[in-house]
């Protein structure tokens, strides 16, 4: 199958039955909703297990942004005239998971830590750029503008943070590469 974002606009191109695709994009809102709520309980952990003040600041202050984004998608749902509600998002889950796991194989106060931090952040994020790409795609096509330009705001931020964490990830890569 082609990749969703490309292929979905030719793909229900001429079809009337914008029902069906209304359900999907609802579907979708309602498991991106739940994934940001569980980041924002999320968020703080990994920001305390974090070793440097340089990824533990980045953390807190996606969380700020994760914090509005769960206000902004509320705003979409609203905006789409229905009541947010979530449905369990499985890749969230499994993502946070694995989060939990690389605290638990890596010693406290260690870069080691930090580089596995940035690892699972870096997946996370990628996720929701994915979801917010085709969410945005969805509205769009569906003539939800407000919508479309809400999820555009939130997809920006998700990749500005995917951009940050590279930076970071480069910079001890570099404080490494110094010390030797
Ligand atoms: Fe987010
Ligand atoms: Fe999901
Ligand atoms: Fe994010």
């Amino acid at each position: 199958m082609a990749s969703f974002t490309d292929s979905v606009g030719n793909f229900f191109r001429g079809e009337d039955n914008d029902t069906s695709l209304r359900e999907l994009f609802l579907h979708e809102l309602k498991d991106i909703y739940y994934a940001e709520k569980k980041l924002v309980d999320n968020l703080p952990v990994m920001a305390e297990k974090a070793t440097t003040q340089e990824l533990r600041s980045a953390f807190q202050m996606h969380l700020q942004e994760t914090q509005n984004q769960v206000s902004r998608l509320e705003q979409v749902f609203r905006s789409v005239g229905e009541e947010a509600e979530e449905v369990t998002c499985e890749a969230m889950d499994g993502l946070v998971e694995e989060g939990e796991e690389v605290i638990d194989e890596t010693q406290e106060g260690t870069l080691t830590r930090d580089a596995g931090l940035i690892i699972s952040a870096q997946k996370i994020e990628h996720y929701e750029i994915s979801a917010y790409g085709s969410l945005r795609t969805l509205a769009q096509m569906l003539g939800f503008n407000e919508a479309a330009q809400l999820l555009q705001q939130t997809l920006e931020e998700e990749k500005a943070t995917d951009a940050k964490l590279t930076a970071v990830a480069e910079s001890f890569v570099n404080q490494r590469a110094a010390a030797e």
